[in-house]
């Protein structure tokens, strides 16, 4: 017997995924211990020694259960592909539901079915991760009934919006012949578009509530602030993030005129005027400086590029088959295909994220850089380390893991380029 070269690609990138994940997170959390007894110097004055030692603490108990998820992950996906979970799958779900529903349904219940063993593996993650983790750092404020609340809604949703676009897509795979991933790609793209829209006005609100903001002193602050740096926005929300967790953040959303501004009250809550303005300010220069464009624009083609390749891999037995699964005689295997596609692609993924996590890191520089422009660079220097202090983030991760994974420049970094150089 010999094995496809695919199966020992797949095979070899899942170890080494998982490998390098081992080590990223096994340096993260010897370095913040190592640090754990000293605030750094450029924070000592406004950072205690208690809150730093939080942050360690928080920071190694999220990284340890990251690698614990992770190893999890490696293997429910090892599970689903090379050692048959998802051929077993659909063979139940032929058996159960082809004969008398035909090829969309069949199709359309794999797909569910899959969905929904996923979501069951991942509830315990969940609800350790916010009864145990950040109930033990005191961040969390979700209830029992609420969590139960949150995940009926967002099934509910999930299924409003993913089946009617995967029946969609679906019925594109079978009826478009061999270019069907380009029009799946249009439809996917407007798809994510019409989400942005709706997002703000009908989802958003099943879980939060919005209001405007009724601080008029911030308002006419914020609108200012707005009309010197030329961005127009529907309206300025303060949203009850606090009914969930106490972190803080503020965020746009939505596309065009529907965009608005979010403030969480837990944000509020704890910055100055100045520093909500500092704060905005950074957010609107991701506008200005087109990141949020850029960011979509590369979706997309990224999405074009991946469906051009499963456009090629779909017809080729062998995908299936050096993935674990038999391909279907009697039914077609479009479902089967997106199904594979988007296990095994994120292993392959991993590592470039390192490239996504770079470019990241280069657009919150210049986002400081265009807030200090706008507003005052010591207000966003006071409001980040509040918010660093907040969400307990550490303040000396290892500087390899950062490299990997960080969206953001660790908060040292950013406050050495907010103030100004010595001359
Ligand atoms: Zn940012």
């Amino acid at each position: 017997m010999s094995l496809h070269p695919l199966t020992l690609l797949f095979a070899a990138a899942l170890l080494a995924a998982l490998a390098t994940r081992l080590w990223l997170a096994t340096r993260q959390m010897r370095h913040v211990a190592a640090h754990r007894g000293l605030v750094p110097p450029a924070f000592a004055s406004r950072v205690s020694l208690e809150a730093h030692q939080r942050a360690a603490d928080y920071t190694v108990a999220k990284t340890r259960f990251g690698l614990l998820t992770g190893a999890f992950g490696t293997a429910l996906l090892l599970g689903w592909t090379l050692l048959g979970g998802l051929d077993a799958l659909n063979q139940w779900v032929g058996e159960a539901v082809m004969p008398n529903w035909g090829g969309l349904l069949y199709q359309l219940a794999l797909l569910s079915a899959f969905v929904l063993i996923g979501a069951v593996f991942d509830l315990p993650f969940e609800w350790w991760r916010t009864f145990r983790i950040e109930q033990r750092f005191g961040f969390n404020r979700s209830t029992w009934r609420l969590f139960v609340a949150d995940l009926l809604k967002s099934a509910l949703v999930a299924a409003v919006l993913g089946l009617p676009l995967a029946a969609l897509v679906l019925w594109l795979m079978a009826s478009t012949g061999g270019w069907w991933w380009l029009w799946v790609w249009a439809a996917w793209t407007a798809f994510n578009l019409l989400i942005l829209v709706v997002y703000p006005t009908l989802i958003a609100p099943l879980f939060n509530k919005f209001e405007p903001l009724r601080d008029e002193t911030l308002a006419a602050r914020v609108q200012t602030l707005m009309q010197r740096c030329g961005f127009a926005a529907k309206g300025l929300f303060v949203m009850d993030g606090s009914r969930r967790s106490a972190h803080g953040n503020a965020y746009f959303t939505g596309l065009g005129a529907a965009k608005r501004v979010v403030f969480f009250d837990t944000l509020l809550a704890a910055l100055t005027p100045g520093e909500v303005e500092a704060v905005l300010a950074h957010e609107l220069g991701h506008f200005k400086r087109r990141h949020v464009l850029k960011r979509m624009v590369a979706m997309f083609a990224l999405s074009l590029a991946g469906l051009a390749l499963l456009g090629w891999l779909a017809s080729r037995s062998w995908f299936y088959t050096a993935l674990g699964v038999s391909p279907n005689l009697a039914a077609p295997n479009d479902a089967l295909a997106l199904l594979l596609f988007a296990l095994a692609l994120p292993v392959f993924g991993f590592f470039v994220s390192p490239l996504a996590a770079l470019l990241s890191r280069r657009h919150e520089f210049e986002a400081d850089a265009y807030a200090c422009a706008q507003a005052n660079g010591a207000d966003l220097a006071s409001a980040l380390i509040k918010l660093h202090q907040d969400n307990a983030s550490t303040l000396t991760p290892d500087p390899v893991y950062v490299r990997f994974y960080y969206s953001h420049p660790p908060a040292g970094e950013r406050l050495a380029a907010l103030s100004p150089s010595p001359a």
